[in-house]
């Protein structure tokens, strides 16, 4: 087994770490990647403006989860739960004696690798481990590896070295985007959901008016909130529910905001939805306490009224987007339309829904209901009362119309 193993203070974690990751992965055909952040980094002192170590943590966890590779890459709270200076050597041995078969591979960036021989016990890191380095910016050429290589292989006899070339070079630096946070930029060398926890959280000096953010910060925000391969499916909502929009006359703001929070909330656990329903005064009945499909359009609608500042517009379209309801506002049907048939969605029948969602709202709600009672009753579900008469006032406007 391979395993890679990415330290750092990740104070925060940005594009360039994130490129590192990648290409080291493909490049060295790891079979898992262990991202390590530092406690107390032996090289550099850690800034007054640091987060807590459970926030360091949690952006490395969803770095990871960037990587859309849930086999491969992991985050270990090894060094943070370590006392004492985070000294590679140790977490190196404790890293063989965990995985005493595999070959172990420390990545590093220029800066890391040119000033590898004065770290603390090189003999010992480069006797456990092969170092892969890679360089930061376009200045960072073979030319400037070479001679580092040649003087560690010299030195430390049997060490392993390779140096891999990003193909999405990030020139930046925790440190040049901790300044650039502070004066509300920087977003842009952020992966996105590590930007909404950056927001959400108010670190680095940031001070986000959360009730009023632009829509690139507000999908930052939601995507902070969900796990990576869940925000195609948002995204896909966000832009089907504003082509609706566009059809059906709706307020097309309103329906991307919609789009964007809808799902905010779903990896909440059963406990976290109650206590939320509980905070903001929602009344639940005893089969939504149990089905936390249906909790989370309630504590989702929550959430986008009382964080995110959406008229109630906005929060009663996310409330009804899974059980849908008798008598609904365009923006509710166009929402609850969306997130059945947006593009990544297959499933038989989808083409039709796709159709009607564009020439007969209605009956595209009717489908969208009457398929999911279907479901429910082929896997002995309860159904939902607030579904059931939605297919009932559905099937009554159809009659009425039609007469
Ligand atoms: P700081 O500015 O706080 O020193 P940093 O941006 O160098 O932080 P670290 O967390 O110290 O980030 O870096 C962890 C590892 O990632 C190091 O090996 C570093 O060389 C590498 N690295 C950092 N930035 C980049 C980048 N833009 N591209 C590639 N590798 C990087």
């Amino acid at each position: 087994m391979k395993i890679g193993i990415f330290g750092g203070t990740f104070n925060p974690p940005h594009l360039g770490h994130l490129a590192a990751a990648r290409a080291a992965i493909e490049a060295l055909g790891l079979d898992k990647l262990l991202i390590i952040p530092a406690a107390i980094p032996p090289h550099k002192e850690l800034p007054e403006n640091t987060p807590a170590p459970e926030h360091r943590l949690a952006m490395a966890e969803k770095m990871a989860d960037a990587l859309l590779l849930p086999e491969v890459a992991e985050v270990s709270s090894m060094e943070l739960d370590r006392a004492g200076k985070s000294y590679t050597s140790d977490t190196l041995a404790a890293l063989r004696e965990q995985y005493p078969d595999a070959e172990l591979w420390l990545l590093m960036g220029t800066d890391m690798f040119l000033t590898l021989h004065l770290w603390h016990d090189p003999g010992t890191i480069l006797k456990l481990a092969g170092v892969c380095a890679f360089g930061r910016s376009e200045q960072d050429t073979e030319a400037v590896f070479a001679p580092q290589r040649e003087h560690l292989e010299k030195t430390f006899t049997g060490a392993k070295i390779t140096t891999i070339t990003l193909p999405g070079l990030v020139n930046i630096s925790s440190t040049r985007l901790r300044e650039l946070l502070g004066s509300g930029e920087g977003g842009k060398y952020l992966y996105p959901a590590v930007y909404g926890y950056i927001l959400m959280n108010g670190l680095y000096g940031t001070r986000a008016d959360l009730k009023h953010l632009d829509i690139p910060e507000l999908r930052a925000c939601s995507y902070s909130m969900v796990m990576q391969k869940r925000v195609r499916h948002i995204r896909g909502t966000e832009e089907e529910a504003v082509r609706l929009a566009r059809r059906w006359g709706a307020d097309e703001d309103h329906a991307r905001r919609a789009g964007i929070l809808h799902d905010c909330t779903k990896y909440l656990t059963g406990e976290e939805h109650l206590a939320l329903c509980e905070r903001y005064g929602v009344p639940l009945d005893d089969l939504e306490r149990s089905a936390l499909k249906l909790l989370h359009s309630k504590t989702g609608a929550c959430i986008a009224r009382h964080v995110f500042g959406e008229p109630d517009e906005v929060y009663e379209a996310i409330f009804w987007h899974t059980t849908a309801k008798e008598d609904m506002t365009t923006l509710e049907k166009i929402l609850y339309v969306a997130d059945y048939m947006e593009p990544n969605r297959s499933f038989e029948g989808v083409e039709r829904l796709r159709e009607l969602a564009y020439t007969d709202l209605d009956k595209a709600l009717l489908l969208g209901v009457e398929t999911t009672i279907q479901e429910m009753k082929d896997r002995g579900l309860p159904i939902h009362k607030s579904t059931l008469r939605a297919q009932a006032w559905l099937r009554e406007q159809a009659v009425t119309t039609e007469g």
